[in-house]
């Protein structure tokens, strides 16, 4: 069993929920935390049943979150910087700096 790092606990104290209190606090059936429990974030400790503390379930409710389009557009709008990135960014008058050599090599000619 790989060993969560927890890094997205922020828990200053433990007060973690068991699967009812779980379900209850995500307004969803116990049935489907244990279901999915392999791929949710959770605590085991032995043989006792999976705990969750309130940031496990914040991340369990990201994974689930349903965005549709007109909704990342609000939360995430994009700039109008970003939206034409291959535009090549203009030069300012004063960085422009005539060719050098070329007068000399025509004079030659
Ligand atoms: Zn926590």
């Amino acid at each position: 069993m790989t060993a969560w790092t927890r890094k997205h606990c922020v828990c200053t104290e433990v007060r973690n929920l068991d699967y009812d209190e779980a379900a209850a606090a995500l307004k969803i059936k116990r049935r489907w935390l244990e279901d999915n429990i392999s791929r949710l974030p959770h605590q085991k400790f032995g043989g006792n049943p999976a705990v969750f503390c309130m940031c496990d379930l914040r991340v369990i409710q990201a994974m689930q979150a349903v965005l549709p389009a007109d909704a990342l557009a609000v939360i995430e709008p994009v700039e109008p910087a970003k939206q034409t990135p291959t535009t090549p960014p203009v030069r300012a008058l004063a960085a422009i700096k005539p060719a050098k050599g070329r007068g000399r090599a025509v004079a030659q000619v």
